[in-house]
C-alpha cells in the first residue's frame, strides 16, 4: 500500500513532524495529486517564525505544482480555461477554494470567500489527506480552480505561480499600466522581480525598481527594470515631464516602502500595496498628501481565477524573456525541509524548493 508522506508544522517553536499515512480515499468531488515542487513562500516563513498566527497541525507551502494521480468518482475533469484534464497532467490551483455563493464570492473577490479553503493553510483533520505543499500529495477539494500546465514550463518557473505570480498578475490589473507610463516597483524579492518583468511587458515609458540590496537590484534590470536605485536615491522630478511615476507597485511590504511611493508617484497617481502580509508597526502617513496628489491607493491580497490564467499565460510567453528558473536556489527533499527552511532566509536566496 503506497503512502503518503508530510512534514507537519506544530508551531513557531515546535519541531517538525515528520509522519507518513496511507493516501486517503477519495471523496466524489476530490482530486489527489502528487506535489512534485513546492517553492517556500515569504508568508511561509512569516508563520514559521511566529510573526502571524496560523491553525496546528498544519501542511504549509502553497507554491505547488502538482501533477494528478487520480479523480472522484464525479469531480469535473476540466480546468478553468475549459481544457480536459487527466490522470499524469501537470497543474497548479488558485491558493483559495471558494464557495461560489457567499457574500465575496458575490463581489468579485473570491479569494475572500467566507467558506474558503486555503491550501497550505489549514488544520490536519483525521482524514490526514495533506493539503499543502510540504507533503507528497496533496487532496483538492470542490470549488479549486485547477489549470493544466504547458508542457514547455519548467517545474521551479512554475512553482510561483499560485501565489506571487498570480497575485502580480492581480495587481497589474489594479496598477493599469499604460504604453506611456513612468512605472515604480518598490522592492525586488519575488513579487516586487514579477512584478519588473510583467510591468516590462505592458511596454511603459520606463521601470524604475527601489531596492536596498545590490545583488536583488542587479536581478531586477534582470527583470526588466530599466532603472534599479537604493531606497532614496530616486527623485519624482526625473520621471514622466518633472511629474513623478504614474503607478507604483509596493512589493517590499515595509512602511518606508509605502512612504517612498506616496513621495515618488505624481498627482493622479495610483499605488497598488500587495507586499505587506504580516502585521506591522503603524506607518507615519500624512494624509493630507494623499489628499492633496489625489492618489489612488489600493490593497491587493491574493487573487481571481482570471488572474491565475493570466500568470499562466505570461508564464508560458514570457519565461525565455526573464531568468525566473534561476530565481529557485536550491532544492531539497521533505526530510531536509529544516534545512530548505534556513536556506529561505538568506536574502540572497529569492526562492527555495521543497521536492518532496
Ligand atoms: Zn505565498
Ligand atoms: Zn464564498
Amino acid at each position: 500500500m503506497p503512502k503518503s508522506n508530510a512534514a507537519l508544522f506544530l508551531g513557531p517553536n515546535a519541531p517538525w513532524q515528520f509522519t507518513s499515512a496511507d493516501i486517503p480515499t477519495l471523496a466524489p468531488d476530490e482530486i489527489l495529486v502528487k506535489v512534485l515542487l513546492c517553492t517556500i513562500c515569504g508568508s511561509d516563513l512569516h508563520t514559521i517564525l511566529g510573526r502571524r498566527s496560523g491553525p496546528v497541525p498544519s501542511v504549509l507551502g502553497h507554491e505547488i505544482v502538482g501533477e494528478i494521480v487520480d479523480f472522484g468518482s464525479s469531480v469535473s475533469r476540466i480546468d478553468i480555461r475549459g481544457e480536459s484534464l487527466r490522470a499524469g497532467d501537470r497543474i497548479v490551483w488558485g491558493i483559495v477554494a471558494n464557495c461560489g455563493r457567499c457574500f465575496f464570492c458575490q463581489n468579485d473577490l473570491p479569494q475572500k470567500c467566507e467558506r474558503g479553503f486555503k491550501y497550505g493553510h489549514q488544520q490536519v483533520g483525521e482524514r490526514k489527506n495533506w493539503q499543502g505543499g510540504f507533503a507528497s500529495h496533496c487532496v483538492l477539494v470542490p470549488g479549486t480552480k485547477i489549470v493544466r500546465l504547458p508542457a514547455s514550463l519548467s517545474l521551479k518557473s512554475a512553482a510561483p505561480l499560485s501565489c506571487a505570480t498570480a497575485t502580480i498578475a492581480a495587481s497589474m490589473r489594479f496598477a493599469d499600466i499604460y504604453g506611456n507610463d513612468d512605472v515604480l516597483i518598490v522592492g525586488a524579492g519575488m513579487l516586487g522581480l514579477t512584478a519588473c518583468a510583467m510591468a516590462n511587458k505592458q511596454g511603459p515609458w520606463s521601470v524604475a525598481c527601489i531596492e536596498k540590496d545590490e545583488y536583488r537590484r542587479q536581478l531586477a534590470k534582470r527583470f526588466g527594470a530599466t532603472v534599479a536605485a537604493q531606497p532614496g536615491l530616486l527623485r519624482a522630478i526625473d520621471f514622466k515631464n518633472g511629474y513623478g511615476f504614474d503607478v507604483a507597485i509596493e512589493c517590499s511590504g515595509t512602511n518606508s516602502g509605502l512612504l517612498e511611493a506616496i513621495e515618488l508617484v505624481r498627482i493622479g497617481g495610483r499605488i497598488v500595496l500587495v507586499g505587506a502580509v504580516f502585521p506591522s508597526e503603524p506607518a507615519p502617513l500624512v494624509v493630507e498628501k494623499i489628499v492633496r496628489k489625489h492618489l489612488t491607493l489600493h490593497g491587493v491580497h491574493n487573487y481571481r481565477s482570471d488572474d491565475l490564467i493570466a500568470a499562466v499565460d505570461f508564464m508560458e510567453r514570457h519565461d525565455n524573456s526573464f531568468p525566473f528558473e534561476d530565481l529557485v536556489a536550491h532544492v531539497y527533499p521533505l526530510e531536509q525541509l529544516t534545512d530548505g527552511i534556513t536556506a529561505a532566509q538568506d536574502g540572497s536566496n529569492i526562492r527555495v524548493a521543497i521536492a518532496p
